[in-house]
């Protein structure tokens, strides 16, 4: 976690609604959760009402390792939104999780950091206001923590 994380508490805050509460409850407890399809067992997320893949409404709720390969990334220079102005330039990153889903994060990491499309990340829980949010980090060479 960097210093500019610490203090920003200023986001606006993550907007659940009935298909995305339980991963946002989840996500309170530090657990980072996705759904999989019961009926052709592909994962899914962001949270939806029905597969994207086969259209089955059976979705259940499984808990993701946090860990992934970056699969792009880019530096933002200049956020979409005035709250996020003090942590710019920032680092947001299209992630392949290991559980068969990719999603959209920040990581935690300086953009000078040198990272390559391909290198490994680990999920990290960032505090902001009242929530937790699921954010990124390179995976240490050596593995150590
Ligand atoms: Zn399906």
């Amino acid at each position: 976690m960097t210093n500019k994380d610490s203090k920003a508490a200023s986001y606006p805050p993550p907007t659940p609604t009935a298909v995305s509460a339980p991963f946002w409850e989840a996500a309170q407890e530090e657990r980072f959760v996705y759904q999989q399809c019961a009926d052709c067992a592909r994962a899914v997320f962001p949270p939806r009402a029905h597969c994207p893949h086969c259209w089955s409404q059976t979705l259940a709720w499984q808990e993701s390792t946090g860990e992934g390969t970056i699969a792009s990334f880019t530096v933002a220079h200049r956020p979409g939104h005035p709250a996020f102005a003090e942590l710019a330039p920032f680092v947001l990153a299209l992630i392949d999780v290991q559980d068969g889903f990719r999603l959209l994060s920040r990581l935690t990491q300086n953009p000078d950091a040198g990272l390559q499309v391909g290198d490994p990340v680990r999920l990290v829980w960032v505090a902001s206001g009242d929530w937790k949010l699921p954010l990124f980090e390179p995976i240490p060479v050596d593995g150590g923590q």
